[in-house]
Formats: structure tokens, sequence, C-alpha cells
């Protein structure tokens, strides 16, 4: 009898790509195809681990090995976790047109690697990472799950990038195979392993070209995804790309921050690795969704964020839960692992709260369900944000998103303050920006720097300018009137259906946005003595506050303008001394306490019937120190009371509202327009400068 002969067959994945349609034509983020790779049998590569087993790692916490694990915080450590160590290749020539933008991405890259491997543990990979040969054609046998080899991929690639032939494993491929096994096949051929990566975690490919999907949008600053993932489904290859134009007009702020973004992507914060989460409480790392012997998640069938249905690999509702209705929008999904939640709960003070939504807006792949970001009117100033800024900051928020994938281990003290949202309470995030009437807005928020509804021009009312929420910059409301209406309705708050803010990622609520030259750090926006007519005092110490304080020789302005002052707090931040200069030069100061919040002060040689108004110190002399627990190491939630002046009213504080202007006849000047004119310039050209989209191509 002769031995029967096998058919070959495929084994590469097929990827689908859908075309996709936005939720807007003024979205500028999107961006519609380019599938990324997720885990399965042929993007994944078992690497090397230390063996660690229950009774091995309790002998070395000096523990009685035969105890039975007792708390959370104990099965944790079974794996013991080191700092992440990244590898970096850089293509030949990044953007084959300026050396100097080559070498300021290589150094913004680096400073990238070197936050995420100060931030994040995993379990090492020893002796070196490699990545298995992409077999595209293999032989299968009758009764095992057992195949061999036909035929490797031409070139291996992640994202389209060439993998270097020495980070690859050793192969086989052979001509002819019988049914009866492996050991039957002829005609075969071995592939040398490559060296490997020593003693590396992970691997990262960057290249900045100009790609139809960077020309496609020249907000957008790059995108990344991982590639190659290791046999627990943790990111071990990925591939950034910058777009060359847009990093090289940023500021070098938000192209370090866009390092940081792009690499955060490609270590897994991505929509579509949601579903590979695992549980670290379990020594075998259990997947938080059960996956399928194909190695996916399990598929479900979602209404998503875009209102389109689509069948996926999905998570579990405790890790994921969606579609589910949010201020009136019913396609929200909101992330629900251990540490999203408890840090959602304390941030906002809100003990209700079950995570953090995702962007519901589409801001990357075409067949992605859910958002790759957190939501950008939930989480504003956040790094993994759709829409970067100048100071976006990486918070317990996405460190915990890296926890609770089970993967790493998160470092908190590596976590810079989130002020956005900070105790504003359950009624900010359930509640719309406006909570008013269309025709009788009351905007959430409005005195702290939040949402506002009043176009930025001429002539001036008291809500068109304001402090940012953070208190670093003066601000203007950046509603404006959109070229359409806003859809879908639960985006639209007021009367004119075309009105909304500028960044369509915040759900369209306008907001006070800093000046392009507003910041109060900013030394070079000081006005000369004899032209200082509101007493500005820029400074590595100085902060926007409300003001009806001018020099003596202008009259007292009707509407509350804002100030930058320097702002020293005392040690323990319960006192600051707010200093302005008057006219001839000399510093002014007042003390506001804690309890002065929205409390009016007069400043000595400034008008009488002027006031400064008290900040709110948990903001303006916090110490930029992060207090996070993981949920993991302490399951303990911490609110604290909402005190009664710190309502979220929405409502100005009573003392903002300055005395009345008298004209006493004493030939008085009159003031320089505030937020125009030739005292005093605002650069209102640059707003939409202030707005660079980050643009992520995976799921
Ligand atoms: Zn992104």
């Amino acid at each position: 009898m002769h031995p029967t002969l096998l058919v070959l067959f495929h084994t590469l994945a097929i990827t689908a790509s859908h075309s996709h349609s936005n939720l807007r034509s003024t979205h500028r983020c999107v961006h519609n195809t380019l599938p990324v790779p997720t885990p399965n049998e042929q993007t994944r590569s078992t690497q090397p681990y230390p063996t660690t087993t229950t009774t091995t790692k309790s002998m070395i916490d000096g523990e009685d090995p035969t105890s039975p694990i007792k708390s959370q915080q104990q099965r944790r450590r079974l794996a013991t976790k080191s700092n992440m160590r990244i590898h970096v290749q850089f293509s030949s020539a990044l953007t084959a047109s300026s050396a100097t933008l080559d070498t300021n991405i290589k150094t913004w890259t680096q400073q990238a690697i070197t936050y995420w491997e100060s931030a994040l543990k995993v379990v090492p990979v020893e002796p070196h990472l490699s990545f298995d040969l992409t077999c595209t054609l293999s032989f299968p046998f009758t009764g095992t799950t057992v195949t061999q080899c036909a035929a490797y991929a031409l070139s291996e690639t992640c994202s389209g990038e060439t993998i270097p032939t020495a980070w690859l494993k050793a192969g086989r491929h052979c001509s002819t195979c019988y049914q009866s096994g492996p050991d039957s096949c002829t005609g075969c051929t071995d592939v040398a392993a490559g060296t490997g990566l020593a003693s590396k975690d992970y691997a990262i490919l960057v290249t900045s070209v100009d790609t139809a999907t960077c020309q496609s949008s020249t907000e957008t600053l790059g995108y990344a995804s991982p590639c190659k993932y290791d046999q627990y489904n943790r990111p071990i290859l990925g591939s950034i790309n910058y777009c060359p134009n847009a990093m090289a007009s940023a500021t070098a702020a938000v192209a370090l921050s866009t390092a940081k973004h792009e690499l955060a992507h490609a270590l897994g914060f991505t929509a579509s690795m949601i579903p590979y989460f695992r549980d670290p409480t379990t020594s075998t790392l259990v997947p938080r969704t059960t996956i399928g012997s194909d190695g996916l998640a399990q598929s479900a069938t979602k209404v998503c964020a875009d209102g389109q249905t689509r069948t996926l690999p999905a998570p579990v509702s405790t890790t994921l839960n969606g579609p589910t209705t949010v201020r009136g929008f019913v396609n929200s999904y909101i992330l629900t692992t251990p540490n999203i939640k408890k840090a959602a709960i304390e941030h906002f003070n809100c003990p209700s709260l079950t995570g953090i939504e995702l962007e519901n807006q589409p801001t990357g792949d075409s067949s992605s369900c859910w958002g790759a970001h957190w939501e950008q009117r939930i989480l504003h100033t956040e790094l993994m944000t759709p829409v970067v800024g100048e100071n976006s900051v990486v918070s317990e928020f996405t460190l915990g998103f890296f926890e609770d994938t089970g993967w790493y281990e998160s470092d908190y003290a590596k976590a810079e303050r989130l002020y956005w949202g900070n105790k504003m309470g359950c009624s900010f995030i359930n509640d719309k920006c406006n909570t008013g009437t269309k025709s009788n807005p009351t905007m959430q928020g409005q005195s702290k720097g939040y949402f506002c509804n009043e176009e930025h021009g001429s002539p001036y009312t008291a809500t068109m300018t304001g402090c940012t929420h953070n208190g670093l910059s003066k601000g203007y409301c950046n509603l404006q009137t959109w070229s359409s209406n806003i859809a879908p309705n639960a985006f639209s708050y007021f009367t004119n259906a075309k009105n909304g803010g500028a960044n369509s990622n915040l759900d369209y609520c306008p907001m006070y946005s800093g000046f392009s030259n507003g910041g109060c750090m900013d030394t070079t926006q000081q006005l000369a003595d004899g032209s200082n007519a509101y007493g500005d005092l820029y400074g590595s110490t100085s902060k926007c506050v409300r003001s009806t304080t001018v020099q003596t020789t202008y009259v007292t302005p009707t509407i509350a303008n804002s100030v930058c002052a320097a702002i020293v707090c005392n040690s323990a931040g319960t006192s600051a001394t707010v200093t302005l200069k008057d006219k001839s030069g000399t510093s002014q100061s007042i003390t506001c306490a804690t309890n002065d919040k929205g409390v009016g002060k007069t400043m000595t040689n400034f008008n009488s019937d002027g006031q400064i108004i008290c900040p709110d110190l948990s903001v303006y002399c916090d110490n930029g120190h992060n207090t996070f627990v993981s949920w993991y190491d302490n399951q303990t939630i911490v609110t604290t009371p909402e005190s009664s002046n710190n309502k979220n009213d929405g409502s100005a504080p009573s003392n903002n509202s300055p005395a009345p202007s008298i004209d006493d006849g004493l030939g008085k000047e009159d003031l320089p327009a505030h937020g125009s004119g030739t005292r005093r310039t605002w650069a209102l050209a640059d707003f939409f400068g202030l707005m660079f989209c980050l643009v992520v191509l995976v799921l």
C-alpha cells in the first residue's frame, strides 16, 4: 500500500480589512485600512522564561513553602518581574530628508524607551529574545496537531518593516511528506537560527516615512502597533512610523509625548489586545477572556462605537463593558479591569464608577469596534487619549492598563498627576458638559476651567476667557461653529446644532483651551512695567488666576480677567502667596488659604476695588506626586467626601463678580482690551496648532 501524499495547506493568517464609515466628515484623525496582526499561531513565538514555581518562590520570600497562598499580593509575587529591556532599531535613513529631524526622532524615541523601561516590569526573557519564522505553507498529519512546514515567508516583516534575520529562530522546511508523520518527510532543508537579542524583552522597529496614512491627515504625528507575541500573548515586537512633516513642526514636548504614546501602543495599549488580557493573580496567567484552540479570543457580535455591527474577538464584560449608554451616547465601551476601576473611583471621587470609557469616536483601524485610546472627554490630558497636547501626562490610568494586561507590573511612582476631572465627582462623568438646557446652558466646572459656552471674540464677556483647568495657562473658550450639525444628537449641547467645542474627541464639549502665548511660565510674555496693565508676573512658579485687579491708572474692569501670578505654596500645600507686579515693577502679594477658594482679595498698590480670586489650592499647590497604589497590592479604594466648597455646580464663585466700574473723573486710562489689541496680543491663529492627532493603526 502506498503512503498517501499529503496535500499542502496555507497557514498564513488572512487579515480582513473593512472600509470604514466615519462618524463625521470633520474628524481629523481617521484613516481607513492597515490591518494589525493579532495574536495567533502565526504571530506567536515561544520565549524562554525562568521556571518559577510556588514552592521555590515561597522559599525565596522566606515563607513556608507548604502553606496555602493567601492573598492576591502573594499570588502576584509568584512571577518575579524585572524592569523591561527594550531593543530599538531605526531604519537606516529615517526621514531621508533631514539629519536634524532624524537625530531628534532618535532622541525622543530613546527617551520614551527609557521611560517605559523604568515604569514597566516583565518576567525577563533569558537568554535571548527571538522570533519564529512564518510558515506560509505546511503539511498537516491525521490525528495530530503537529504539522511540517513546506515554505517560509520570503521575508519576515512587522507591519511592512523587515525583521533582521539575526533575530529569527531556526526552522526546517520539507518538499514532500506522507500521512505517517513528520518522519516521512523528504527534501528537507534546515534554516539556522540567528543569534537573537540577548537580554531583551521587547524590540521596536522605527521608521519615519511620509506614508499615505501620514498624508491623509496633516495632523497625524505617527502610528504604531505590536506584531509578534509570546506564548502568553505579550507583545514582544512592534513598529512605529513617525510622520516626518508633522513631527518636524511639533514642539519638543509634543514630540516626546508622541514617542511615548506610540511606544505604548506598540507595547500593547491597543484595542485588539484587550481580549487577550491575563489575570496576574493566577500563577499561570489565566486569560480574562477564553482563548480557543485557534489561539484567538472568543468571538462575539457587537454593535461598535461607530454604530456598525461586527463579529470579532471580544473581551468578557468584566474586562470591557459595552456597548452601553453613557451621557446619551449609546455605543460606549468601558474598560472595567481592577486598576482602572480603582483609579477611576479615586481620581473622580465617584464610588459608583465601574471603569473608564474608551474613545467613542474613530481614531484607529477601520475594523476596530472600541477605542484604542482613553475617551478624551474623560481623561483629556492623559497621554493615551487620541489628541496630545503640551501638557500630556502618563497617569495611573495608563500604567493601570498595562498592569491589568497581566503581562506587566507598573511602577506608579513613575506616574504623573492628572488634574483633568480631579475630584470632580460623579456628575463630571455621568452628566453632559451642559447640564442645563440648550437655550440656557449650565456648563460643568466652568469656574474651574472646564466647560464653557461663549465663543472667544468681541465684545468680551465674563466666561469667554479663563484659566485652564490645571492653572498652567490663560485660556479661551474653544466653542466654534462647525460647518454642519454636530452628530449624534448626544454630542449637541446648544440651540444652534452647529455649535460645539473645537476638539471633536471631547464629544464636542467646548472647554477652556490655553492661548498659544498664555502659558504662565513663558517669561517671554512678560510686559514692561509701564504697560503691564494687569500686573502679570510670568515665571517658573506662575499660574493663571482670575482677577479684576489692574494698575491704579486704569478703570476697574467689569469682568474678571485671567492674569499670570507667581504662586508659592507652603510645604503643606494649605497656603499660597500670590504675587503680581505693580506699575513700578515692585512685587505685591496676597495670601490665599485652602478655605479661601473663590474668595476675592485686594492687593496693595493696585485698584482698591479690584480683587484677586483665590484659586483651588488642591490643584495650585499640588506637589505633583502620584500616590496611586495598585489594586493588586492594596484593594482598599480611597475616596474623600466632597466638601461644600468643592461642589461641581458649574457656577462661578460669588466673589468672582467684580465691583462696578467707576470712572471717578480723575483721567484714568482705558484698559487694554482683554484678549486682543495692540498691548496684549493673543495668537488666535495658533489655536489649532495646539492640537495634534495621534493616530494609531491598531484595532
Ligand atoms: Zn494613539
